[in-house]
């Protein structure tokens, strides 16, 4: 099998990792590239749970992914860590968070449902993000303007233990707009799998 990023052979490798976890779809060399995230972020009265720190290695994979349509990454992101989610969060309803159906239409998938999807996890995509904003490099005017373009699709209910789940987190001005549509009985917890650098040095 070859790597996905590199596309070096896994079975030529001299190292365990590409034995031992034959079935990821990177190799050793690609993987080590990925740092770990140790800290857990505060959101207003939510904790977000993240696995990577958003790095070079983590965007290089994520682009290829969402802006070269690169549909065979899928699983690459969850890989090391999804039996961990699947143990932790097996009782709860995957929440998509929205990508504007430009994108979608674009890309030919929700990058997020065929991300989460090796969870095995019930999954609903309840929100519409009205048109392409992108929040990189606003400030807080565009990121008040996100407020206004997410909404809630006609007849959504939610379930009890929800799972909102997103691929980055940077301003977090996308999830706190989603937040607002939840109702307060929903026991919430929140998982993205990287965290941007700046995110991550908070204190
Ligand atoms: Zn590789």
């Amino acid at each position: 099998m070859r790597c996905l990023m590199c596309e070096k052979r896994k079975e030529e490798s001299d190292h365990f990792f590409d034995y031992f976890y034959e079935k990821d779809p990177l190799c050793y060399e690609c993987r080590k590239k990925w740092i770990r995230c140790k800290k857990k972020r505060k959101m207003d009265t939510h904790l977000i749970h993240s696995s990577w720190i958003y790095n070079e290695a983590y965007a290089e994979c994520l682009i290829q992914y969402k802006e070269c349509f690169d549909e065979a990454l899928q699983d690459v992101f969850l890989f090391p860590v999804k039996n961990t989610l699947k143990r932790k969060y097996w009782n709860r309803t995957v929440i998509l968070l929205p990508s504007s159906n430009e994108k979608i239409e674009k890309r030919g998938f929700h990058h997020l449902e065929k991300m989460y999807s090796s969870l095995g996890l019930p999954m609903i995509n309840p929100f519409i993000k009205k048109e392409n904003v992108d929040q990189k490099g606003k400030g807080s005017k565009g990121r008040e303007e996100i407020q206004n373009v997410i909404l809630l699709k006609e007849n959504i209910s939610f379930p009890k233990r929800v799972l909102i789940v997103d691929d980055v987190m940077t301003t977090g001005s996308t999830l706190r707009a989603c937040l607002r549509w939840i109702p307060k009985e929903c026991d919430i917890q929140i998982y993205v799998n990287s965290m941007s650098v700046k995110e991550y040095e908070l204190p």
